[in-house]
């Protein structure tokens, strides 16, 4: 009785200190390297100072702040010896209407065997309006800087190395697609490292690769401390995100993209700041590009053509890589063994196929029922957070993601005690395999870069399931199954806790996965569950919810906005030139989760559908009416207006006022066929998302203005808006702006003064 106790509680300790141990291993960063060492090597001591020069204040793209980071940087790269140049164009995005004119800083590091191909490291040197971007791009920027300056220090490598600082990433990549379309050091990149940043602390994680990776990714194992898995790389193609690295896809190189990601809530906000950036997620960003860069700069250029691969990092044993045509019959090898298990525990009793059936359902249903569980908490907290008088952001909150990891353990334990009574432990076990093998197959087949995920499990378990059994812990087949669930834990523990509360939220996706993954785990151990269970009655289920509830309580009263975890707000001051309206305007969505942006706006209603079109897709906005003030506003100068067989062709020359940073342009009123920005052909064939209206952001315009040509079908009579967008927003009379509270900052853009006209464009006689 009393040793079936201890077994019970060891059991216990074991899964808690598990997920404690290998999440909060996942999450961090190496120890900084100190100032002090030797030249050579990567110091992000040596490094911060990089980033408390560029990250004083923001310096959006067309901002004199920009520019006195621009000429920072050039004084850098001049400083190690090299010979910095400034790619002057108008980039236009490949992925969203975005175009403007952009300064890449570039420099080319020489090698031994000097002339192409070349290695590409690259970060971007902008920041949003909103924040000093410390970690974003500041970081990267640093890292690179840094890793030159080592480079420098040591023997020159083979071939040469090539930085682009890129300009307009936050403008929607415009720089890079500018370096890809224009710059004839394009086509010497022979590997491309991207540097990024989506949170202010963590790991810095390698999610994307380029093409083929089974090369590149063998060569990842020689970086000290990688935290990489296809199954990253697998997620991160189908999720709506991007970095330069979307447009230097074009270049279809190999490619790795790097970013830490923890701290989501101060990204894009003014709290990106030196104060808030943790030094030991720059330190990971530049003892990678290091290593990396002398591995791909020393070895053969360009990479030998191969395959996608399987890759994963296991404690103590580093990055394992292998072809993705290992993935299927790796599966097969687990789906033999489970196989064998089903047989060898064949002499559990007559009913025993119903047993086998019943644990291959049980496993899915508990993971099912985890899944809503999961969702639905997801949806109460989120809720919750916004009706507390202290907010906070749930989403990113460890506490929580225990919580649910609890109370998907309390459901995978009921699971097991409903269906215990009626089934035999070995029956219910074997079927459990046998979905874990299920879904080994299906993943090997359809997505063989996330099959490690359910085959190495599946495996190690088989063969542990496979001893012969015993009374309780301490048997052969009892140590068996907790050396399997350790490596269990250490392949998907991590990832849950990455995805859970670092990457997508645990009030969201990363929630329902991270459930998902418990309750598999649970019953892909269902030995230990019956150690856990036996005899306990409700008493496991039971202390797991009230676990849960207890973790919930702590997060309710812990997760609270704070100077750390701020609330995002934007104010956009918007004036319609046309008709001398104005108003304060916000999202919807950050106005329903901030007070101080409610009592700003008050009494606000629905704004006005033109506001809304600064984000490119539609958004809710709310607004109340302020008084106009005469600012100065865009015009348009029509060129040229002609018809042809393809339609009628219009070419003007779009103005801004001297103090926009950014102009909204939107045709209505017609369909444009084609359009050309600044002479570049705008091609939409890899947009993202597609606008009903033909629309194209302009970035930092000069003083001449752009210069837009394009075409509608003959004989119609188009309408175009220009919203010219400067940053700040004017004393406003009679309108009081309270100052922001200390833990409510500017997001995104930030706090923008918009000035909206549209001009009618007459038939031509
Ligand atoms: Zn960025």
């Amino acid at each position: 009785m009393k040793r079936r106790m201890i077994d019970r509680v060891v059991i216990a300790l074991l899964f808690v200190t598990l997920c404690i141990v290998f999440a909060e291993r996942a999450n961090r960063p190496p120890v900084v390297v100190p100032a002090t060492a030797p030249l050579t090597e990567f110091s992000a001591e040596r490094a911060i100072k990089h980033v408390i020069a560029i990250a004083q204040r923001p310096h959006p793209i067309g901002s004199a702040e920009h520019d006195r980071v621009r000429d920072y940087l050039v004084a850098r790269l001049s400083n190690f010896g090299l010979d910095p140049q400034i790619q002057n164009a108008t980039g236009v995005g490949t992925r969203y209407p975005d175009a403007g004119r952009v300064q890449n800083i570039l420099a080319r590091m020489p090698g031994s065997q000097s002339g192409r191909p070349a290695a590409l490291l690259v970060a971007h040197y902008d920041s949003v309006e909103a924040g000093p971007g410390a970690a974003d791009d500041g970081a990267g920027i640093a890292a690179i800087l840094e890793a030159v300056r080592a480079m420098r220090a040591g023997r020159p490598l083979l071939h040469d190395v090539i930085v682009l600082f890129s300009d307009g990433e936050e403008s929607n990549l415009i720089g890079a697609a500018a370096f890809v379309r224009e710059h004839p050091w394009a086509k010497d990149a022979a590997i491309v490292l991207n540097f990024e940043a989506r949170g202010t602390s963590g790991r810095s994680l390698m999610f994307e690769t380029g093409p083929g990776n089974l090369d590149t990714a063998s060569v990842l194992r020689t970086a000290p401390g990688v935290t990489a898995g296809s199954m990253f790389t697998a997620i991160y193609r189908t999720m709506p995100n991007d970095t330069d690295l979307s447009e230097l896809a074009l270049l279809r190189t190999p490619a790795f993209n790097f970013a830490f990601g923890d701290g989501a809530d101060r990204y894009h906000t003014s709290n990106d700041d030196v104060a808030h950036l943790n030094a030991g997620s720059l330190q990971h960003h530049g003892q990678q590009a290091l290593a990396l860069t002398r591995a791909f700069a020393n070895g053969p250029l360009p990479r030998p053509r191969t395959g996608d691969a399987v890759f994963f990092e296991l404690p103590a044993i580093g990055l394992v890589v292998y072809s993705e045509k290992w993935a299927l019959p790796l599966a097969f090898v687990a789906a033999t063994l489970a196989l064998i298990v089903v047989i060898y525990s064949r002499k559990e009793g007559i009913r025993y196929g119903r047993d086998v059936a019943m644990g291959a359902a049980a496993t899915i249903g508990a993971a099912v029922l985890s899944i809503a569980a999961a969702y639905l908490i997801g949806l109460v907290l989120a809720f919750l957070h916004t009706k507390l008088p202290w907010g906070g952001a749930p989403a990113w909150s460890s506490v929580y993601w225990a919580a649910i990891a609890m109370l998907s353990l309390a459901i995978s334990t009921a699971c097991y005690m409903a269906l215990r009574r009626r089934g035999s432990v070995n029956g219910l076990h074997a079927g459990a395999l046998v979905t874990w093998t299920l879904l080994s197959l299906a993943s090997a087949g359809i997505a063989p870069g996330l099959s490690y995920l359910f085959t190495w499990p599946a495996l190690i378990v088989a063969v542990a399931a496979l001893f012969p059994d015993g009374r309780g812990l301490v048997t052969t087949k009892g140590i068996a199954m907790c050396v399997a669930a350790l490596v269990t834990a250490a392949l998907l523990i991590p990832i849950a806790y990455l995805i859970g509360a670092v990457f997508l939220g645990v009030t969201a996706a990363g929630g329902i996965i991270t459930a998902a993954i418990i309750a598999l785990i649970a019953w892909l151990l269902v030995p230990l569950l019956e150690i856990l269970c036996h005899r306990a009655r409700w008493s496991t289920p039971f202390s797991c919810t009230a676990t849960a509830l207890v973790l919930v309580g702590i997060g309710i009263v812990t997760v609270r906005a704070s100077d750390v975890h701020p609330v995002p707000s934007m104010l956009i001051y918007g004036i319609d030139g046309d008709s001398s309206e104005a108003w304060l305007a916000s999202r919807a969505s950050l106005a329903s989760a901030d007070a101080w942006t409610r009592t700003t706006l008050r009494p606000f209603t629905q704004g006005p559908e033109w506001i809304a079109h600064m984000f490119l897709h539609p958004v809710a906005i709310v607004a109340r009416r302020v008084p106009s003030l005469p600012l100065p506003q865009p015009a348009i100068d029509i060129l040229s207006d002609s018809t042809t067989s393809d339609g009628r062709q219009l070419s003007l020359r779009v103005q801004a006022p001297a103090t926009a940073t950014a102009l909204g342009m939107r045709v209505t009123h017609a369909p444009v066929i084609s359009a050309v920005i600044d002479g570049c052909a705008i091609d939409t064939t890899r947009y993202r998302l597609r606008t009903r209206e033909w629309a194209l952001r302009y970035w930092a315009p000069s003083d001449a203005g752009a210069l837009l040509s394009f075409t509608v079908p003959a004989g119609s009579t188009p309408t175009l808006e220009i919203v010219a967008r400067s940053p700040g927003i004017p004393t406003l009379p009679g309108v009081i702006i309270a100052p922001r509270p200390a833990n409510v900052v500017p997001v995104e853009s930030g706090d923008v003064t918009i000035v909206c006209r549209r001009f009618f464009i007459p038939p031509r006689k």
